[in-house]
């Protein structure tokens, strides 16, 4: 399995190749900052020990990795799962400085996980990790310094317990005055969330979409097939938008499998068969609900080599490496995932002439979103949904003109060119501080 802190490594020192002539007259200042730029500011790590419903106590590995802060406060997810890892979160700590240089919002980047599954706990043990994990964040985070969010397997409520328990501990040290809220995004409507937060992330990435298909030249949406690996949160939310535009969303997946569909599906009826069946795998059974009689199961594998005109990979990391990536029959990828494409398959997708959405610009949608929930949140002024999609879309656009005059200009491939945009950004952020 690769390292994906390595992997992010690797493809800041090829961007650095790339903008080095831009800094002829910096060639010093520009090699100290993409040196600082390969390690995180700091990583913090811990053991929580979290009392389980048995009255037993048991302890959960857990990390925060704060990568850079030129540009504004550490901002990034907080990750639930087994396969977590200290050097994955330093590189979604990583990804998280450039996702939000792309868009250009005023933040650097974070992440941080807990190694566990969250599967097996109870609601209350879950309760209880999450409040243990806020203790351990309190005096590390703040609408100014560190603003976590939701990543994978993290929720609203999750959100929740941590701003009331991260509040408690602001008041036992007589911090009353400090905004709790701000803190936090990703947190539920009734507690200082943002409309539609929740779709951000699927919804920026269709926004993206609809730019990538006027470039490819495609002229009628119903013409263009989608696979989607993972039907989480952000693999249902493109879904939705997509298909709600007139796109032929062919094939779903989550962790027990895909069904491909080639007609195309209604993501709202699967993933309603979903949550009664507990995996679209179990959805073709039932016509009715979901109308797929034309469809058939498939492996997760499988929905990566579909014969698609867009691959959208929406689960997890490296899904995509050097065995599989030349069976990827896919005209483009759009990342909705973190990092699920490896450095080594990047490369046979470039010589495949796939064009490549990459993940800090497809999934920007996400962490944008959370930037105008910290924005209402400091202001106590609250948007309606129409506002936020209305001040999205510009941000969302630009990033992609960006990425694609970048490629253009330099012939590069799209990850390339988003991350020059990005890097630099920061790179020169880091320049005018003065303090490296
Ligand atoms: N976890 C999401 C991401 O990776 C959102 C982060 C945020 O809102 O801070 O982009």
């Amino acid at each position: 399995m690769s390292n994906p802190h390595k992997n992010s490594v690797a493809q800041l020192e090829q961007v650095a190749q790339l903008l080095k002539s831009d800094y002829s007259d910096k060639e010093l200042l520009f090699d100290k900052a993409i040196e600082k730029l390969k390690t995180p500011d700091v990583v913090y790590e811990t053991e929580l020990e979290v009392t389980m419903d048995d009255g037993s106590s048991k302890k959960f590995k857990a990390f925060r990795s704060q990568h850079n802060n030129a540009r504004g406060p550490y901002k990034g997810g907080i990750r639930y799962h087994q396969d977590v890892s200290k050097e994955e979160v330093k590189a979604l700590s990583t990804w998280m400085t450039w996702k939000c240089a792309v868009t250009g919002i005023p933040y650097g980047g974070g992440k941080g996980g807990i190694i566990v599954d969250p599967k097996k706990l109870s609601e209350k043990e879950l309760e209880n990790l999450s409040r243990s994990y806020a203790d351990f964040l309190s005096d590390k985070i703040g609408p100014w310094v560190d603003v976590p969010a939701p990543d994978v397997n993290t929720t609203g409520q999750i959100m929740a317990w941590m701003v009331d328990q991260y509040q408690k501990n602001l008041s036992k040290k007589g911090l009353i005055q400090e905004n709790p809220l701000g803190t936090f995004t990703g947190k539920p409507l009734a507690l200082g969330g943002s409309e539609g937060r929740e779709e951000a992330t699927g919804l920026g990435g269709v926004m993206v979409l609809e730019r990538l298909i006027e470039k490819m030249g495609f002229d009628y949406k119903k013409n263009v097939s989608i696979a989607i690996q993972g039907f989480g949160n952000v693999g249902y939310w493109f879904a939705k938008h997509a298909a709600e535009r007139g796109y032929n969303v062919v094939a779903v997946s989550d962790s027990k499998g895909g069904v491909y569909v080639p007609e195309g599906l209604n993501p709202d009826k699967t993933m309603e068969c979903k949550r009664a069946n507990g995996s679209v795998v179990k959805c073709l059974c039932n016509e009715k609900l979901c109308d797929m009689k034309n469809g058939k199961v498939i492996t997760n594998e499988e929905v990566l080599e579909l014969d698609v005109d867009i691959l959208v990979p929406a689960a997890l990391e490296n899904v995509i490496h050097k065995d599989n990536a030349s069976k990827v029959k896919a005209k483009a990828i759009i990342e909705m995932a973190n990092g699920p494409i490896t450095p080594e398959a990047d490369k046979i997708l470039s010589k495949n002439n796939i064009i490549l959405v990459p993940d800090v610009l497809a999934n920007a949608g996400g962490v944008t979103v959370s930037y105008f929930e910290w924005a209402q949140n400091l202001q106590g002024y609250y948007w309606t949904r129409q506002d936020v999609v209305e001040k999205l879309l510009p941000l969302m656009e630009n990033a992609f003109s960006d990425m694609w005059e970048m490629k253009e200009d330099h012939k590069v491939d799209g990850r390339m060119a988003t991350y020059m945009t990005a890097v630099k950004k920061v790179v020169d952020t880091m320049i005018l501080r003065g303090s490296i």
